[in-house]
């Protein structure tokens, strides 16, 4: 038997509690870990608490990452004893994922745990801090680089939007911070943000050009905010898409991009190709300060988790949650 967090759902819709489950039931799979730690991305949130159609099938464990040491493998890669690391893929949405102590899973999803994280510090990076890093990529691959001008990071309080802000800072740019919490402007700065905006400026209705001032940005709201953020982009800037925590809609106009040669770049996590996600996590070793990832992450336990994802869910948490799941 191994504890789960379980989403279950009946006629009064889905519910998620902490549950014994039977090994037998695990999922079908060529290798078996034993879990260390997962974390709570939004997409987990949405999960958890029901508020998004991410659980394709039921009953489902949720938990989009895993960090945790091969105990059996039909795979030729992996051995028991092997540390890795897992990161979407379909897993806690069509696959029974990583809050639970054990999971089952396809092998080719693995990859190893990178050298110089510990598994702990995987997960306090986790999807979040991945995605972050695949944006600040896609940024620097279309040319973007510190001495084009100041780089904008949205929803700059959560989890991708710390990464975002520590990463970037790291690696020289000038970083402004829009954030709906002013009580967080102190721990925004203190990961590397120059200046703090107040995200009531992005989040309504805008004109379809604005005054150029972004070289590039990573936005994980969408929605208005999107749309403001590519009006006020620079001439041949770059703007990176990844997340809907305002809305999955895009009220912008074609404007910046016909008239300023403005890039949007559509950013996946999940279905990411193998060797760009080993790229990513080799840059996050090489990038991302380990003492900024301190202040950004919070450890909970597994029986904290459904509450936590209602509080994540109200936009009150801050930076990453690692779950311990033992
Ligand atoms: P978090 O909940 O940690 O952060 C989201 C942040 O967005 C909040 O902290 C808040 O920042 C801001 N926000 C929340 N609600 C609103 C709103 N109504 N209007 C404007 N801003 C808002 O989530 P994550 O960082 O884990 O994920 C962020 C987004 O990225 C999600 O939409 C998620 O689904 C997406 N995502 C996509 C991935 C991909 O592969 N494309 C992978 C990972 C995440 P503040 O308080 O500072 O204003």
């Amino acid at each position: 038997m191994f504890k789960a967090i379980l989403i279950e759902k009946d006629e009064a819709g889905d519910r998620a509690a902490l549950r014994e489950i039977d090994e037998a039931q695990l999922p079908e799979g060529d290798v078996t870990v034993a879990v260390a730690y997962s974390t709570l991305n939004y997409k987990d949130g949405l999960a958890i608490t029901g508020k998004g159609p991410v659980v394709r099938r039921f009953p489902m464990v949720p938990g989009i990452d895993i960090a945790g040491t091969v105990r059996e493998s039909r795979h030729p890669a992996y051995r028991p004893g092997d540390q890795v690391v897992l990161n979407g893929w379909g897993v806690g949405e069509t696959h029974w994922g990583g809050l639970a102590q054990v999971a089952r899973l396809k092998g080719d999803w693995l990859v190893p745990l990178p050298e110089g994280f510990t598994p702990r510090q995987a997960m306090a990076i986790g999807t979040a801090g991945y995605t972050a890093m695949l944006c600040v990529m896609a940024l620097e691959r279309h040319g973007i680089s510190p001495d084009k001008g100041e780089v904008l990071v949205t929803g700059a309080a959560g989890g991708v939007g710390s990464t975002a802000v520590a990463l970037l800072s790291g690696l020289g740019y000038t970083v402004a911070a829009v954030s709906g919490r002013p009580e967080e402007a102190a721990y925004l700065r203190g990961l590397g943000a120059a200046e703090i905006l107040d995200r009531a400026a992005f989040s309504e209705p805008g004109k379809p050009l604005a005054r150029e001032r972004w070289a590039g940005a990573v936005d994980v709201v969408g929605s208005h905010t999107l749309a403001n953020v590519c009006a006020a982009t620079q001439y041949r800037g770059v703007v990176t898409a990844c997340g809907l925590a305002q809305g999955m809609d895009l009220p912008a106009s074609v404007a910046p991009f016909i008239l300023r040669g403005v890039s949007l770049i559509g950013i996946d996590s999940v279905m990411c190709p193998r060797p760009e996600r080993l790229e990513a996590w080799s840059r996050l070793v090489r990038d991302l300060d380990p003492a900024k990832l301190d202040t950004m992450a919070h450890e909970i336990g597994l029986s904290e988790a459904v509450a936590t994802a209602g509080q994540l869910m109200a936009g009150r948490v801050r930076g990453r949650v690692i779950v311990d799941v033992n």
